[in-house]
């Protein structure tokens, strides 16, 4: 990767002199800050094994949080839970309120987390939780990204020198490829932003998720496609803006070789035992390379598993 990148250089942002948290210098790096982890979570549940059950109190029983024919009813519908007020745009205006007064500013990305119901990507039991800012599990070991993060990355792909060359219209993104569909919230949320949206998923089960889940949001500028994303996708490229929800040793040259000029890469990479979110602007000269926040995002990996 470093063979394809012409140049190295550390760079501020207007948006960092405006608000000192983004993005940090390479000297304030040093402690990764909590804020920004988009940690992989769950842990393995050993199998239940048959055996005979030992008395227990009435008192010990664990009893379910809803009547069992009603768990059941939501869970066939694979519909969140109504009644909890979250399909209110009221919701999710809170949740953009507090991203903004933590310092992140584009109001067009703003406006964009604000139309995505975030709490249709995960699971029933987690709905209380998806408009606060915190990764959550999706399954196969994976998470749905943080908002913050999903926030500061497409501010980032928004953002820079060549904006004008890669936008189609008023704060439009053009074409856009995302690496880890996930449950295929960040891809919802893009949508909002782009002329068309290509985004790649290696395990089956996940890139049929997403596409279930996203299917009522009728995002017709969405093609959701089952990959190995660190190959990119070439049937579709050259990209305008290329955005990775996995982390790697470093960028595939596939996605330098797939980034249109004038484009632009926002991904997590390693930089010695951390990980940050590293920037590349592709001109007619080359490559530039750019290192922002500390991140940690779950492994970029090759190959696709079904
Ligand atoms: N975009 C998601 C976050 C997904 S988590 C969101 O909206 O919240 C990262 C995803 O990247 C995982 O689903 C993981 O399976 C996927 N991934 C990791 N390596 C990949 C690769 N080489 N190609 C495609 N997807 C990959």
């Amino acid at each position: 990767m470093t063979a394809c990148v012409a140049k190295l250089a550390v760079e501020m942002t207007d948006n960092a002199r405006r608000a000192p948290k983004f993005p940090l210098r390479l000297d304030q790096m040093a402690a990764p800050r909590k804020s920004l982890v988009n940690a992989p979570q769950g842990s393995a549940v050993s199998p239940l094994k048959p055996s005979t059950p030992a008395p227990v109190s009435p008192r010990a029983i664990l009893r379910p949080q809803q009547p069992l024919h009603h768990a059941a009813a939501v869970s066939a519908r694979k519909a969140s839970p109504t009644g909890l007020g979250l399909d209110s745009a009221g919701v999710r205006q809170r949740m953009t309120d507090r991203l903004r007064a933590e310092g992140l500013s584009n109001d067009t990305v703003l406006a964009a987390m604000a139309a995505v119901p975030r709490h249709q990507f995960v699971d029933a039991a987690l709905v209380t939780q998806a408009y606060e800012d915190t990764s959550l599990p999706i399954g196969h070991g994976q998470t749905i990204s943080k908002p913050s993060v999903v926030a500061r990355m497409i501010e980032l792909l928004m953002g820079g020198a060549n904006a004008r060359a890669r936008s189609t219209g008023p704060g439009q993104l053009g074409r856009v490829l995302e690496i880890g569909t996930g449950c295929g919230y960040q891809a919802a949320v893009l949508a909002q932003l782009a002329k068309q949206v290509f985004s790649v998923e290696r395990l089956k089960h996940l890139h049929d998720k997403a596409r279930e889940l996203m299917a009522p949001l009728r995002l017709s500028n969405v093609r959701l496609v089952y990959g190995d994303g660190m190959l990119g996708h070439a049937p579709n490229a050259q990209y305008d803006a290329i955005i990775a929800a996995a982390g790697g040793d470093a960028l595939p040259t596939a996605w330098m070789d797939q980034l249109a000029v004038g484009g632009r890469i926002v991904a997590p990479v390693r930089e010695g035992v951390r990980q940050v979110l590293v920037v590349v602007d592709r001109n007619d000269q080359g490559f530039h390379r750019s290192i922002h926040e500390v991140v940690q995002f779950v492994p970029l990996r090759s190959g696709t598993v079904r």
